[in-house]
């Protein structure tokens, strides 16, 4: 088993107008949301998520109920900012500690968070902190672009890189604590960490005197350096705690809504169907028009013709006007003059001889040389003259 005794506070501190932190505790939780926004909004986001939290955690004592309550918490204070005016641009960060049942059924502490709240873990007197703050300064001390001493006094410490409530997704530490019996996890929000130095916070969190008494201290303790801000404090001290089976220590990221991705999915079907059945009209029609120029290319080319080519009879494939953009081709010039055939040849030559093939139109050609040579004025018709031109008077 694990166990736990708690003690938890929250003060408005000295300086500002409203509390807009909020805490939780019981046996198997413990949570602090620190809320920002003007008009009391921050109130508002700190309130919603520790009530989803709350409520998520306990349908379901898990790691992944835990981080779904969260996401859940994100989806709720992103809704209500979106269809609340007053209520835009409202956030918290949200720091948990639950009792997690694992898939052994052993329960362990876990620890889950978004933003600069802090959770630190004192053993033997000695703090260590837990958490690592999702804030513009304490990122860029982890990158090396700060030291720690910078960036306490940094002016971006203050600007959160994660939220809830900030976008879509939300990325969420999740640790496991390895812990012993005696050990006391302290959860703050940074109106204690910003007030009180580590070694302040350790002797004030380690006092012996009851965990009551340890968190009155420390919010006393945080308003005397000046209560800036709204101080929060939760302190759990183990009696007995186990150790997760499969100890975690990662950050999830949250998908997408359901019904967004959902959507989106949709959508994207729908487009490749519209994009499947474009491709076949444009093929379709491709094909139609591929197949009307190649029957428009093959009537053209379908014939041969005699003609004159400089004085010589010459064969042409084609119509003798052309078909759009089908001229017709020269294929054989002959040795046969042109310029001595008979008037009436020659007349025949001028309307065009046509011919269904290069042999008929070539066998023709001939003929005609012949009839020029023979100077015979016999009528005949040649074998495989189908022209309209061919009959000799
Ligand atoms: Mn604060």
């Amino acid at each position: 088993m694990t166990r736990w005794r708690y003690a938890a506070a929250t003060d408005i501190g000295l300086v500002r107008q409203g509390n807009q932190d909020a805490v939780y505790a019981d046996d198997t939780l413990a949570v602090i949301a620190d809320g920002m926004g003007g008009h009391a909004a921050g109130e508002v986001a700190a309130a919603m998520t520790i009530d989803m939290v709350r409520d998520g955690f306990h349908r379901s004592q898990s790691v992944e109920g835990l981080v779904e309550a969260i996401q859940g918490a994100n989806d709720a204070v992103l809704r209500d900012a979106r269809s609340t005016p007053a209520h835009f641009g409202m956030g918290t960060t949200v720091i948990a500690v639950g009792l997690t049942y694992d898939f052994q059924g052993v329960v362990s502490p876990t620890l889950v968070h978004v933003g600069d709240s802090r959770a630190y873990q004192l053993r033997d007197g000695a703090l260590r902190q837990l958490s690592e703050d999702h804030s513009v300064a304490e990122e860029w001390v982890r990158m090396g672009r700060l030291t720690p001493e910078e960036a306490a006094v940094h002016p971006r410490r203050h600007q959160l890189t994660r939220g809830v409530g900030v976008e879509d997704t939300i990325a969420i530490d999740v640790a496991s604590i390895n812990a012993v019996a005696g050990d006391r996890i302290l959860l703050c929000s940074d109106g204690l960490s910003n007030e009180l130095d580590a070694d302040t916070l350790a002797r004030l969190a380690s006092a012996p005197n009851g965990l009551e008494l340890a968190t009155e201290q420390l919010v006393s303790a945080a308003k005397v350096a000046g209560g800036r801000d709204n101080i929060s404090v939760i302190l759990l001290e183990f009696d007995e705690v186990n150790v997760a089976a499969a100890p975690l220590r990662r950050t999830m990221t949250s998908a997408p809504p359901v019904a967004a991705a959902t959507k989106t999915k949709a959508r994207r079907q729908r487009r490749r169907l519209v994009s499947w059945r474009a491709s076949l009209a444009v093929l379709l029609f491709l094909g139609v028009v591929a197949g009307a120029v190649a029957i428009v290319r093959w009537y053209a080319y379908s014939t041969f013709y005699l003609a004159n080519d400089a004085g010589h009879v010459a064969v042409y494939q084609g119509q003798p006007q052309g078909v759009l953009w089908f001229h017709p081709l020269l294929r054989v010039t002959t040795q046969y003059s042109a310029v001595h055939l008979r008037p009436v040849d020659k007349r025949a030559l001028a309307a065009t001889i046509q011919e269904p093939t290069l042999k008929a139109a070539l066998t023709y050609a001939g003929y005609l040389n012949m009839e020029w040579l023979a100077g015979s004025t016999t009528t005949t018709t040649t074998t495989g003259v189908t022209t309209t031109t061919a009959t000799k008077g």
